[in-house]
């Protein structure tokens, strides 16, 4: 089967290859590919600034936003053939450590957690692929496409998890209004969550992006293009989704009292700022303010994100999947377009 594989570490060793089809030991479900989506983690990885091939092998089958149609699957194991399903990315670290033995393998302790597609275990862009039945999810087929955005609304619905239950330490906690920093896919989820909460929704972006306006303001949000002085506000909750080192400065105690500033983006090492730690020590103690960052997701987000896809406007999805490559040509899918927001290698 054509898979699309790369030797992490390596820049620019990316290619599609023939591969042999996936080992029982992957999970006894049959899966085959329909859609992969392509993020800012797989530019790092063929930049060869991250993933980690299995053991003992030198390539790694990448990808790991995965939709897909079920082919095979044991009796009564949640999913059956014609499903639409999604793949979950991590698996627990072998010791297990305390989260990962109670299925919160997103919070793993010892980081010897495995995510397909990234470290240690191929992912999910091969023609098809196996997986075990506590670690796929199924999704609405009437989602088309757009179900493989279900990964990256995983990681957003945790992060909303998280930021809720941190908020909910003042039992008088109500957040009025949100500012997300950074209008990728990542950005444009944690707006659409944030307006199924009811709340002001403000979305930072550094450049004009005409269709991320248009999609903001179907939300009921309002789109700034600029630093976040331009926005001149003092959020209750900022969900800094660009990764970008000066916007995450500029963030850090930026939030009303009691504000809660979740950091989603990552970057890259290598970034020194003048910041004084005095001043934003002193307004993040009296104002109660935390920071906290989160990655990755466990099952209950993936079932979260499927409620919160399902309950969206098919179109607002489908607006944000603004480029489709075949899997000949996936490395294009890498290339940044003006006009992109979520690119997917389509294998169906
Ligand atoms: C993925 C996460 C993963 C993280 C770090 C992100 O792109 O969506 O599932 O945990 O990269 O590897």
């Amino acid at each position: 089967m054509r898979a699309l594989t790369v030797a992490p570490g390596i820049a620019n060793s990316a290619r599609v290859e023939d591969v042999a089809d996936p080992p029982a030991s992957d999970g006894a479900i049959v899966v085959r590919t329909l859609a992969l989506g392509v993020c800012g983690t797989d530019r790092e990885i063929v930049c060869g600034h991250f993933g980690l091939a299995p053991p003992g092998e030198t390539r790694l089958v990448i990808g790991h936003e995965s939709l897909g149609v079920v082919q095979e699957a044991p009796p009564d194991c949640g999913v059956r053939a014609g499903d639409h399903v999604v793949g979950i990315v991590r698996r627990p670290d072998p010791v297990p450590c305390a989260s990962c033995a109670i299925g919160e393998w997103d919070m793993c302790r010892n980081g010897r957690y495995t995510e397909r597609g990234i470290k240690e275990r191929h992912g999910f862009g091969s023609q098809f692929f196996r997986i075990e039945p506590e670690f796929v999810v199924k999704v609405d087929a009437s989602l088309g496409a757009t179900g493989v955005l279900l990964e990256p609304a995983s990681v957003v619905a945790k992060a909303w998890d998280h930021t809720e239950r941190i908020g909910r330490r003042a039992r008088a906690w109500q957040p009025k209004t949100l500012l997300v920093t950074g209008a990728g896919p990542v950005g444009l989820l944690a707006a659409l969550m944030g307006a199924q909460r009811g709340l002001e929704v403000h979305v930072l972006d550094h450049h004009e992006h005409r269709t991320k306006r248009e999609l903001i303001h179907r939300l009921g949000g309002s789109y700034h293009v600029g630093t976040l002085a331009d926005v001149r506000l003092k959020p209750d909750i900022v969900m800094e989704c660009s990764g970008a080192p000066g916007v995450v400065r500029d963030v850090l105690g930026s939030t009303a009292a009691s504000g809660i500033v979740c950091l989603i983006g990552i970057t890259e090492p290598g970034y020194g700022f003048d910041v004084d730690l005095g001043a934003l020590n002193r307004a993040m103690v009296l104002d109660n303010s935390t920071v906290f960052g989160t990655v990755n997701a466990n099952r209950l987000h993936y079932d979260i994100a499927g409620e919160v896809l399902r309950r969206a406007d098919k179109t607002w999805l489908e607006a944000m999947i603004t480029r489709h490559e075949r899997i000949e040509q996936w490395t294009r899918s890498l290339q940044r377009h003006p006009d992109d927001i979520k690119v997917i290698v389509d294998f169906s």
